[in-house]
């Protein structure tokens, strides 16, 4: 611990605002995922009283410049974040909005504190790129930036081999159990119920995709379908539940929408059950 007063070394980074939080009566809890620093949480003093000392704004998804003064063990002290001139103002549309709270606290929860990933970074900066374009492929790039944190943490389920010895898998009805690691060959399979080969393989043109351009093109169902597979996937490794799910789930009511289908009957598709 460094003694009080003594000043800090400050470091500089690229960062994206995972999640700000009222600290105190003036101070805004901020956790950022630095492209070297990987995710930090620091207090931004005053930033809720003052909006001079942080003109630039600490909206969620925003990229920007942070100074922090890193506290071994303890919460940093954010100085100064300005806004990289390169990143696009973001959307104030709502779909855009909750799109990228999604992200960002799907970043927060699944990333532990440090631990920096410079390909996640970029990733988590394509997906909010992405999403503020209107024109963009939003529910694509969810389902692939889903994927990217996937495999940062070593949980993508095996699609079209062996999850335990790399075999390839039956060509139609594909044997798959989650505790296993995925899709099974014969010899491993363990006579649960199999999942159908094209189903697997719409999750694997997601995986397989660049995240440039328009993505893979699938009708709502699928996209349902695929959407409930990851979630199932990552649900596990959440350290708590989403809330942007739920706004997600509010707000978007078309069947190809990034969070649920239709207002009713597809719940079963959409909310991930607890492993
Ligand atoms: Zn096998």
């Amino acid at each position: 611990m460094a003694r009080g007063g003594r000043r800090r070394p400050e470091v500089e980074d690229e960062a994206v605002v995972l999640r700000t939080a009222p600290l105190g009566e003036a101070d805004l809890l901020v956790t950022l995922f630095g492209r070297t620093l990987g995710r930090v949480r620091c207090a931004a003093r005053m930033a809720r009283r003052s909006t001079r000392r942080f003109a630039g704004g600490l909206a969620v998804g925003g990229r920007g410049r942070a100074r922090v003064a890193l506290v071994p063990g303890g919460l940093g002290r954010l100085h100064a974040f300005v806004p990289s001139k390169d990143a696009p103002a973001l959307s104030r549309e709502l779909r855009a909005f909750a799109c990228r709270g999604y992200v960002a606290e799907l970043t927060d929860a699944l990333l532990a504190e440090g631990d920096p990933d410079p390909e996640v970074f970029d990733a988590l900066v394509r997906a909010v790129h992405v999403l503020d374009d209107p024109t963009g492929a939003a529910v694509p790039i969810l389902r692939w930036y889903e994927i990217v944190l996937l495999r940062r943490l070593g949980a993508m389920p095996a699609l079209d081999r062996c999850a335990v010895c790399g075999a390839a898998t039956d060509a139609e009805n594909v044997s798959f159990a989650w505790e296993r690691g995925g899709a099974l060959c014969r010899d491993h399979a363990t006579g649960g119920a199999g999942v159908p080969a094209e189903v697997l393989a719409a999750v694997g043109s997601f995986a397989a995709w660049s995240g440039e351009g328009r993505g893979p093109e699938l009708d709502a169902a699928t996209l349902r379908f695929v959407r409930g597979f990851l979630q199932r996937a990552l649900a596990p490794h959440l350290r708590r539940p989403l809330r942007s799910l739920s706004v997600l789930r509010d707000l978007l009511r078309d069947p190809a929408g990034g969070g649920p289908g239709r207002a009713a009957g597809s719940r079963d598709e959409t909310v991930p059950r607890k492993a």
